[in-house]
């Protein structure tokens, strides 16, 4: 099979890959749909280590079409719809218990960066352990949205507690941004979005966002606090990675207000004390969702049948991922996808 392998310096190729065979406790996935998500840019831009090469994507969503000799029937059956949760952890630390395989105290291994060949392929090779059941309502898109960005969105909105009375401020307005305003307006909170690029504030009006900001001709943080009488927003998510950005939106949340960062990248400079300490402000860096998190908002995007496949504005057969990324890495678009 081919797969899409970023070979160093925003340069991509298809490369041939023997067909993966399961291991006692792996299955084996058709792959339908592979979201693009705005991580895969970091090895998309990096030199290549000239060494080792992998298949990208992960944000997988497919069928079972194998199964390990030693997967239970209440694991996988073959044909069976799912996404993946993309870290396979050891198992049995406490992290992984929880559904947290990320922070496995073993160290994960996270499918399509380099530790294991992701979904950018006709088939992908997988622990059945990290499976979650996608429910017949949701396309394949959809579960690929999940199985990353859209989840991210969902995982953030809860960690902070979002509330239906309450406004939030939305830092970056890609795929991870355009979810947290959809899921945000769904829970009934009031959405503020900021975002430089025209096509994507416009996009944030459609996903519900009550109000878009340019920050190049508006200072963020007095408009935010114009729109809310001069209190703040009770909450604020950064997910651009961006310092200035990360510095309004810790500046913008209200008295006892929180701040959360979803974007890894970056730096971050601030002044502890008016910025924080003096307004009793927390702030917290949130890392995707676990594993029930992840079913979790696969149920919500059912029950209140949202619209994610909406945030997909670029669909790409493999042979087009040169275009696919390139177009990714001008950070104007929404959502891109791998239709197998
Ligand atoms: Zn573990
Ligand atoms: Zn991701």
């Amino acid at each position: 099979m081919r797969g899409v392998t970023f070979i160093g310096n925003s340069n991509v190729e298809l490369r041939d890959y023997d067909d993966p065979i399961p291991g006692p406790r792996d299955v084996i996935l058709e792959i339908k749909a592979s979201g693009m998500c705005g991580t895969d840019l970091k090895g998309y831009r990096r030199p290549h280590n000239g060494k080792d090469f992998y298949i990208a994507g992960h944000e997988p969503c497919g069928i079972v079409v194998e199964v390990g000799k030693h997967v239970s029937e209440t694991e996988a059956r073959i044909d069976d719809r799912v996404m993946v949760h993309h870290y396979n952890g050891c198992g049995s630390c406490k992290h992984c218990i929880e559904g947290w395989s990320q922070l496995c105290d073993a160290g994960p291994e996270v499918y399509g960066s380099g530790q294991g060949h992701g979904a950018h392929a006709k088939f992908m090779r997988v622990a059945a352990h990290t499976l979650v059941p996608l429910r017949s309502e949701l396309s394949y898109t959809t579960g690929a949205a999940i199985s990353c960005g859209t989840g991210t969105a969902f995982g953030a909105l809860k960690r902070l507690g979002v509330e239906g009375d309450e406004t939030i401020a939305v830092f970056g307005m890609g795929p991870v941004g355009l979810s947290i305003a959809q899921f945000g307006s769904k829970m009934g909170a009031r959405v503020i979005a900021i975002e430089t690029s025209p096509e994507r504030r416009s996009l944030a009006k459609a996903k519900g966002a009550n109000y878009v900001i340019d920050p190049l001709t508006n200072d963020p943080v007095e408009a935010i606090f114009d729109i809310t009488h001069g209190q703040g927003a009770h909450k604020s998510i950064e997910t651009a990675g961006v310092q200035a950005a990360r510095s309004a939106s810790v500046k913008s949340v209200c008295k006892w207000g929180t701040a959360c960062f979803v974007a890894g990248g970056g730096q971050f400079n601030f002044e502890v004390g008016p910025d924080l300490t003096f307004r009793q402000v927390s702030l917290i860096g949130h890392w995707t969702f676990s594993k029930t998190g992840q079913a979790d908002c696969a149920r919500f995007v059912a029950e209140r049948k949202i619209d994610v496949d909406s945030l997909f504005t670029h669909r790409w057969r493999l042979d087009q991922a040169e275009k696919a990324y390139s177009t990714l890495d001008q950070q104007n678009t929404g959502k891109g996808v791998f239709i197998l």
